[in-house]
């Protein structure tokens, strides 16, 4: 079962731009900067009470930000929903006619299990599921 909306991924160019654009909207200097290799993303994320905003640019032209800003533009990339058991809702959704893009967690941005949900099976959104480890 979802908990709640841990964050909402937005795909950017310019990181250093967005970050400087999204510190003037929310009027917060406080930002967390993290690299995750494995996704070939940078991100930098802003913390809004329960949720977060995470500003997500390629490290490299092959990464599936790359792709999606590409094909898409920039702007919102996917929602990111926590639940206490990312492999377990896996199966459930599976079981549910749900496609997948992960079929297990992998790790993900700060310290989180992740796995997304095939954007054809929910409304065009990408959704990320995401467990504290
Ligand atoms: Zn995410």
């Amino acid at each position: 079962m979802t908990k709640r909306i841990s964050h909402l991924g937005i795909a950017v160019k310019d990181l250093s731009a967005s970050e400087a654009l999204f510190k003037k909207l929310l009027g917060d200097e406080n930002v967390h900067h993290e690299t995750v290799e494995d996704q070939g993303v940078s991100i930098a994320s802003f913390k809004i009470g329960e949720s977060v905003i995470e500003l997500t640019s390629p490290t490299s032209a092959d990464s599936p930000i790359a792709k999606f800003i590409e094909k898409r533009g920039e702007g919102i990339h996917h929602l990111a929903l926590e639940v206490d058991d990312v492999a377990g809702e896996l199966a459930r959704l599976k079981a549910e006619g749900i496609q997948l893009i992960d079929e297990s967690p992998k790790l993900g941005a700060h310290e989180m299990l992740i796995a997304f949900l095939h954007p054809k099976s929910t409304n065009g959104v990408l959704v990320e599921l995401c467990q504290k480890k």
